[in-house]
């Protein structure tokens, strides 16, 4: 069911959690709330995602978490970091347990991240989501910005400067971004979930940018609709047109031939994310199942039992 892959598996090719290469898009170094969010949103935009997460956690220390939105009486530390995990995988990340010591500049411009095993990946963009620590960054703190020392009595430590990352998580140094720890949000594992999503939001629209996006196009938001809302397709194509060369500003640097491609395949993006009723209820449906899967055998019979000695009494 839940399929990490431990530090002693290979990091290179043909790994068994389906990645042909050992380059990604995107690695996200830490995969708790923030972490795993950020993974769930850049893999749902078609990125690349590898998770790494092993070593210290904020929500390990965490007795039972009760305040964390949709678990009506709580939810104990297990079963939601692989709910998150779980999640982060169906959505396409892959994750491994495994610890990164050192993320470096690599000569694609890109990074190169090792971990303690020795193995190594690159990425084009690396997301920190570590609460604790943040050493394997040093190398590329090469401005002397990223760390802070502190006094304590008579002893010194480096820490991580929380005011380093903006409030979207981008940072100075190109390619790198920060989702925890930040200066304002990391007290509570949803608000730290909540961020996650925010820098991944970052992430996809400066990819957006990138690959040629222009200033009203290259903004961001993962919604699926209900088709039921919407008119037909041709006549919907018609009003996104006329809606982003709305949003478009006049004196864009691209051709019209350009910008009349990423519009029809941003149109594309969108209207893919109509759902029909049937879709929902299947939808519906599974993920009922997925959440079962979750949930302790012994629960889930007792429960049935009780289900049908209800339904035999009526
Ligand atoms: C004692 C205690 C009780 C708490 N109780 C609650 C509560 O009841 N409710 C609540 O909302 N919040 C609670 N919190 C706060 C909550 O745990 C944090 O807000 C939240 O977990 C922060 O999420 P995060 O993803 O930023 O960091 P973390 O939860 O710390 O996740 C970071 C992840 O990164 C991994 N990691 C670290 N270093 C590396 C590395 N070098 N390489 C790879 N992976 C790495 C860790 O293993 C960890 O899984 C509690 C915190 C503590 C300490």
């Amino acid at each position: 069911m839940i399929a990490e892959i431990d530090d002693s598996d290979q990091l290179s090719n043909s790994n068994s959690d389906g990645h042909k290469s050992n380059s990604f898009d995107v690695v996200v170094v830490g995969g708790g709330p923030a972490g795993a969010a950020v993974g769930v949103f850049t893999a749902r935009y078609g990125l690349d995602t590898l998770i790494f997460d092993r070593g210290n956690s904020s929500l390990q220390r965490c007795a039972f978490l009760e305040n964390f939105l949709g678990f009506p009486a709580g939810i104990d530390i297990e079963t939601f970091y692989a709910l998150m995990h779980d999640h982060a995988m169906e959505m396409g990340c892959a994750v491994r347990s495994s610890l990164v010591e050192t993320v470096e500049r690599a000569d694609s411009g890109g990074f190169r991240v090792t971990t303690q095993g020795g193995d190594t990946v690159d990425t084009v963009r690396v997301v920190a989501a570590t609460r604790y620590g943040g050493e394997y960054l040093h190398e590329l703190d090469e401005a002397n910005e990223m760390f802070e020392t502190h006094r304590k009595g008579g002893d010194k430590r480096e820490l991580f400067d929380r005011d380093y990352p903006d409030h979207d998580g981008r940072t100075p140094t190109d390619g790198l971004y920060i989702a925890s720890p930040t200066a304002s949000v990391e007290l509570q594992a949803l608000s730290s979930a909540g961020h996650g999503a925010r820098v991944a939001r970052a992430v996809v629209e400066d990819v957006r940018r990138e690959r040629g996006f222009p200033e009203g196009l290259s903004g961001y938001r993962d919604w699926i609709r209900r088709e039921g809302h919407s008119p037909n397709t041709e006549s919907l194509r018609d009003k996104l047109r006329v809606k982003i060369d709305r949003d478009v500003p006049d004196d864009t640097d691209l051709s019209a031939e350009s910008l009349a491609e990423l519009r029809e395949r941003e149109i594309d993006r969108r209207l893919d994310r109509y759902l029909s009723a049937d879709e929902i209820q299947r939808r519906t449906e599974r993920s009922h199942d997925r959440l079962l899967e979750h949930i302790d055998d012994d629960r889930i019979l007792a429960a049935a039992r009780e289900i049908r000695a209800q339904r035999r009494s009526n």
